[in-house]
């Protein structure tokens, strides 16, 4: 599943190719059937909020969620568009450009109400600018005040947003903090390095489209293999410890983290 840092990535690009240009907006494969009410409006503005994007066409807003599934792709072209390839949800074009939608958890066009609930029930984004350190404060109360434990938190969206799997398994192990910890038991200054961690970490996401989290790797384009310290790593040393790397499941999704290192 896409990490805060593609939906962001995904953002920049509509508001660099797309933004104050009228934009044809159709469904080739029909299941996005409020199309209609933003296709020929002017794209206004693209903003991510953890892993949902929000496409403003003045009033009307189109809220994305990819889900598991979902995808984007962009094209450039010279005259016609191509054809549509599968299943395409939703088509943006504009002269000479087009991107193409498929598979997501949600498409849907909301107002500016519906907007301000669908952002109540996020919680705050590394990737936002921090006004006063308020979204600090909010990510502080919702982990420390959970019994939840905090690999489970870190996953959470209301409690934090974008952050997914492979950022979750690096931001524990960079703490080497044990991920089954419950949030309030968490030290709230090692939950505040966290939040910076993950405000260091994710713009290299935005910029690169990768997620490098190892320190010293952070140049170039390394192999997926030495990108991480422990995501993707079960039965392999721990870079720091030379112990064995498990992974777990937990509420149904894996973690993966080094007993020796994160106790
Ligand atoms: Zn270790």
């Amino acid at each position: 599943m896409p990490e805060g840092h593609t939906v962001h990535r995904i953002a920049n690009t509509f508001n660099s190719d797309f933004c104050g240009k009228k934009v044809k907006v159709v469904s080739p494969q029909g299941r996005f059937t409020q199309s209609e009410l933003v296709s020929g409006k002017k794209l206004t503005e693209a903003k991510a909020h953890g892993k949902q994007l929000f496409l403003h066409f003045g009033k009307a807003i189109i809220r994305i969620h990819l889900g598991i599934y979902g995808k984007w792709s962009f094209q450039q072209f010279s005259t016609t568009p191509p054809d549509p390839v599968g299943e395409v949800r939703a088509r943006f074009l504009i002269p000479n450009k087009l991107a193409d939608l498929r598979g997501p958890t949600a498409c849907e066009v909301i107002d500016e109400n519906q907007l301000q609930e669908a952002l109540r029930k996020l919680g705050p984004d590394p990737l936002a600018k921090d006004h006063q350190g308020k979204n600090l404060e909010r990510f502080l109360e919702k982990a420390h005040s959970s019994s939840r434990s905090i690999a489970e938190l870190l996953m959470n969206q209301s409690v934090i947003a974008g952050v997914g799997n492979v950022y979750r398994a690096e931001l524990l192990y960079r703490a080497r903090l044990n991920p089954f910890l419950a949030g309030k038991k968490v030290p709230k200054e090692l939950l505040e390095s966290i939040w910076l961690d993950a405000q260091r970490l994710m713009p290299i996401g935005v910029r690169t489209g990768m997620m490098l989290t190892r320190e010293g790797y952070l140049k170039g384009k390394p192999e997926l293999a030495d990108r991480y310290y422990v995501y993707k790593r079960a039965g392999e040393r721990c870079r720091e410890c030379s112990g064995k790397v498990v992974m777990e499941v937990l509420a149904a999704r894996k973690l993966y983290f080094c007993p020796r290192c994160q106790k």
